[in-house]
Order: C-alpha cells, then structure tokens, then sequence
C-alpha cells in the first residue's frame, strides 16, 4: 500500500489506473478505523479494481471544538489495518492542504440535511458535503462506500451527488455492531467501563421500540419512552429519537403497510456522542 499526502500526488496515481481502465473505488474516513471501516474496504475491494482509503479528521464538519481536539487519531495503526485489507492507497491530506488560505467555498444540502443530526450540529453537513465534494474531484473515483450507520449523512451525499452531476456512484454498506449489539464507532474508544455497558441501551432501546412500532405501538408515545429510557440509563443530553421514511427523512407519524421507516437516534454518554439507528420491520 502506497500512503500519498498531496493531491498531486494522489492525481498522478489515478491517472495511471483510469489510463489502464481499471475501476477505482473510494472509501472515506476519519480514521481511528474499526471493523466497520474495514467492512466499507470489503465492499470496495468487491466492486472495485484499486482502492483509496481517505483519512482526514474534517475540521469543517465540527461544532464543537472538543470533540475535534479528542477525535481519536491512530494513523500508524490505520496504515497497517488499511495495507493488511488489500487498500492500493492511503490518502492523508493534512487540513492546511485541504483548506488553504482563502478557501471560502462551503456546499450547503438543504432538506435532508435538516433536523436531525443536522439541526443537533449547526454546519456539520456543510463541512461534510464540501469534504466529500472535494475528496471525490481529488480521487476521481467511479464508486464511493458510506456506512449506513450514518444514515443521514448518506442521504446528504446521495442528494449532493445526484444534484451536482457527479459521476460516481454511491454505495451504503450495513451497520458493523460489536457482539453485544452497539455498534463500531471510532468515538466508543472514548467511554469508560461503566459509559460503555450503559451505552448498550442505545441499541437496545432502538431494537425494542422498532418492534413495538411495527407491532402498532403509537409512534410519538414510543418515541417518548425511549427518550426516558435513554435519559435513565444515563445520556444527557438525548439529541433526538425520531421516525423517518428511509427514501427522503421525513418524519413518519403513523405506519402503514408499505411504509419503510427508521428509527434514528443521537445521545450523548459523558462527552461521548453517540448515533444508531435501525429499520422498523414492515407493518402488517
Ligand atoms: P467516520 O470515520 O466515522 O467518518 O466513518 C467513515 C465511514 O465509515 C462512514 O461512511 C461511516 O458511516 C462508516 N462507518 C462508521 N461506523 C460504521 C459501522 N459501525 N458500520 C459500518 N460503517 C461504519
């Protein structure tokens, strides 16, 4: 595996692939890589030819300058994780590169983009939008991987994608979990002992409440107790529990049986936030 910084660099590389018409595939990240990455770089491998791995902790897509000085960063680690999963290329742009002075071009997805996640994180998507935009043109790959875990922001991506005529296609792999059922998040190296068996109850809760609702449980009273539940096992705050058709993010109020619905959730543990989400089963 060939770690590449510049962009020139970068371009060189690919350039050299599209000229032998093989099929590039792009996976990126914000490193401190776990086995949900890894999965993304599976997936890749599958429909690719050659594979770039992007790792860069986005200061764009942070409101809170916190969370971006303890975002976790292990590049040495994700180097060896990367070159031991069959990645051609780690591309490492540093943040000075990535914005230098006078950059002053910020992509704003509006609809999708709102509420959730987004109305929890004033400019979030904007920095996550423009970030992708630009690895996107910088790697010219044919085909990008997200995790569903993020659901919001894949739809942000698709949404960008579809408007501004990229050409490349986008491709949502399944949440990783751990065992237990939390699901692989690079922040969860952030929890104690005690944070991590309490954070359980983020997936429990969502699992549980997904029955219940495609059962006919009413929607806004289930929605209400799993914000109790969350807030008894210990996050505070819970961003937001909420119901949306997995086609567009509206809010669902009421099941029918051709609805497809999500349960999403946001909670913070300690200084730790945490995002699930999962599919409520057919109606029905
Ligand atoms: P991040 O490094 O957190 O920005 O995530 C990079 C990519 O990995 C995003 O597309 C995420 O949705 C995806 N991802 C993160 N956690 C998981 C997981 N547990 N399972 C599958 N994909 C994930």
């Amino acid at each position: 595996m060939e770690t590449i910084n510049t962009v020139n660099d970068l371009r060189m590389r690919v350039r050299a692939w599209k000229q032998a018409g093989l099929r590039v595939g792009v996976v990126p990240t914000m490193g401190a890589l776990h086995a949900g990455h890894l999965s993304l770089v599976r997936a890749a491998r599958a429909q690719a030819d050659r594979v770039i791995t992007t790792v860069f902790v986005n200061p764009m897509q942070f409101d809170n300058a916190d969370d971006l000085t303890t975002y976790p960063r292990t590049l040495e680690a994700d180097a060896r994780l990367l070159a031991d999963a069959g990645v051609d290329v780690l591309y490492a742009p540093t943040a000075a590169q990535m914005y230098p002075p006078g950059f002053a071009t910020r992509i704003t997805v509006s609809g999708v983009s709102e509420g959730l996640c987004g109305g929890a994180r004033p400019g979030h998507f904007d920095g996550v939008a423009t970030v992708v935009c630009k690895l996107f043109m910088q790697t010219l790959a044919d085909c990008a991987f997200f995790g569903e875990k993020d659901f919001q922001q894949v739809q942000v991506i698709r949404r960008m994608v579809a408007d501004l005529d990229l050409p490349i296609e986008i491709v949502t792999c399944p949440t990783m979990r751990e065992p237990d059922g939390l699901a692989l998040s690079s922040r969860n190296r952030r929890l104690d002992a005690e944070q991590r068996k309490a954070a359980l109850t983020l997936p429990r809760t969502l699992e549980d409440c997904a029955r219940e609702i495609a059962a006919g449980a009413d929607v806004a009273q289930t929605l209400a107790q799993a914000t109790a539940r969350l807030a008894a096992a210990g996050f505070d705050p819970v961003d937001y529990v909420e119901l949306r058709a997995e086609a567009d993010l509206q809010p669902v109020g009421k099941m029918a049986p051709d609805t497809r619905a999500r349960l999403l959730a946001a909670a913070w543990m300690g200084s730790v936030r945490l995002i699930d989400g999962v599919p409520v089963p057919p109606v029905g």
